[in-house]
């Protein structure tokens, strides 16, 4: 055997463990996908629409804004994510928000089923200490930092000037 092929089987192997630790997450977290699935039903048949975006599926009402004065214009979120289905308002809110909705799905898939009781209880637990039960939520709190955390990186990329928060 040559020192490429031993190389090929290490690859090879590296590719399978790969797929492998993906079909887990997925399957872990399909209890969570397949709720997701059931209310995205309901959003397609009042006319939304799905796409797929890497291992996840966005189903949205709307391409654009959704039109001032509806229910979904009013309601309090603009997406929700249920495993591998992110539910929101509008396609162009979606791609706004894909980021801090991927740290969801990835919150799922280390969590599966139980994220469905972690993050009320993070909540809950926020409210107990007389917090904002959103923004205290130990998961959003995980979300913003690592999206913040991708703007910035983004914005020196970019050449641009980073102001740092307290
Ligand atoms: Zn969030």
């Amino acid at each position: 055997m040559t020192r490429s092929q031993v190389r090929g089987d290490a690859a090879a192997r590296g590719s399978a463990v790969r797929a492998a630790v993906t079909a887990c997450r997925l399957l872990w977290a399909s209890p969570c996908s397949a709720l997701g699935a059931v209310l995205g039903c309901a959003v397609i048949a009042a006319g939304g629409s799905a796409r797929r975006v890497g291992r996840t599926v966005e189903i949205a009402r709307y391409h654009g804004a959704a039109p001032p004065g509806s229910r979904l214009a009013r309601a309090p979120f603009t997406a929700i994510t249920f495993g591998h289905v992110i539910l929101g308002a509008s396609h162009a809110e979606l791609a706004r928000l894909r980021p801090h909705e991927q740290v969801h799905v990835r919150q799922y898939e280390r969590l599966g089923p139980l994220f469905l009781v972690a993050y009320p209880c993070s909540s809950l637990l926020a409210l107990l200490r007389g917090e904002c039960p959103y923004r205290a939520n130990r998961f959003e709190r995980q979300a913003f930092r690592e999206t913040d955390a991708g703007e910035a990186r983004q914005t020196i990329a970019a050449g641009g000037h980073v102001a740092m928060r307290k």
